[in-house]
């Protein structure tokens, strides 16, 4: 390492951008054009400088609409739906309780996805087993030192009875391999578990009887990291208020197991400038994964 804090900064930087340019060619990005002013420009310019806030500015005239709006919007929005059938998932008490203050540590449990997943079946809690053709469980590694969660299956994920198998998922396996995991590595799955009618947003009532079987999955397999994904997977795992934006990319704790908040893949398919903060993100990831197990040897 360099004694001149200069050349220490510029080596940091080439090796960073030596990581990033490895990151967009795993995510197919062959060139960044910088003629004209669109989505992928904002990938060039380093942050904060002139060209990039300039940019920046430029594309918000161009993006009008927020990509995904606010759950209480959506939902107050969504027509309610039935209730088939409503059994109440009694979670570990580990997972709940009317405390006040942070909750527990999340205890290991003994059972095994499987235990859960036979604990779903052939699901009728909510509405949305009306529209679905089968539901579709969290999958991959058992024993993964990461897990990743979004929001609902959409008609791919719905036809073949797994998470992330569409675009969004093709691109979410190009994330997990930039940062030098396999996807059968990894644990993926969702706030729900049936694909709601015209990919709408789950409502707070559908999230609400849906998630205590992933807070049981997570128990079972305790993650070291959670990414979550996109503003449901956030409400629903942080229960906060902030949205994705303001919150993404700050380690956060769900029962004594990390967070991470990042943008949903199928949100870089609609705005791929946002691919450089997932990168950002995903890198801590790494980062924590890499020391902790440093630590650990
Ligand atoms: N989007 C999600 O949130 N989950 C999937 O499984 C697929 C797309």
């Amino acid at each position: 390492m360099s004694a001149d804090p200069i050349a220490s900064e510029v080596l940091e930087l080439l090796q960073e951008s030596r990581e990033y340019a490895r990151y967009l060619g795993e995510l197919g990005v062959e060139t960044i054009p910088h003629a004209s002013v669109n989505q992928e420009l904002l990938l060039a310019p380093a942050p904060g400088s002139a060209s990039a806030i300039d940019a920046a500015t430029k594309l918000k005239e161009v993006i009008p609409s927020p990509a995904q709006p606010a759950l209480e919007s959506r939902a107050e929005q969504a027509t309610p739906s039935r209730v088939v059938s409503r059994e109440p998932t009694a979670p570990p008490a580990s997972l709940f309780g009317d405390l006040a203050g942070s909750p527990p540590s999340l205890a290991r449990s003994s059972e095994t996805l499987e235990d859960i997943w036979r604990d779903i079946g052939d699901c009728t809690r909510c509405g949305l087993c009306e529209g679905r053709t089968q539901v579709v469980n969290t999958h991959g590694n058992h024993k993964a030192r990461l897990m990743f969660v979004g929001e609902a299956p959409g008609a791919d994920e719905d036809a073949q009875g797994k998470p992330f198998v569409g675009r969004a998922g093709q691109l979410l396996t190009k994330i997990i391999e930039a940062i030098g995991l396999k996807r059968e590595e990894v644990l993926i799955g969702n706030v729900n578990r049936c694909r709601p009618p015209g990919n709408r947003q789950p409502t707070l009532e559908e999230a609400a009887i849906c998630r205590p079987f992933l807070f049981r999955e997570i128990a079972a397999v305790q993650p070291e990291v959670i990414v979550v994904m996109g503003n449901t997977a956030v409400r629903n795992l942080l229960e906060t208020r902030e949205g994705i934006t303001r919150i993404r990319g700050k380690f956060q704790d769900f029962r004594g197991i990390k967070v991470m908040p990042t943008f949903h893949p199928a949100y870089l398919l609609r705005d791929p400038s946002k691919k450089r903060e997932v990168w950002e993100d995903l890198k801590k990831v790494r980062d924590y994964l890499d020391e902790s197990r440093a630590s650990s040897t």
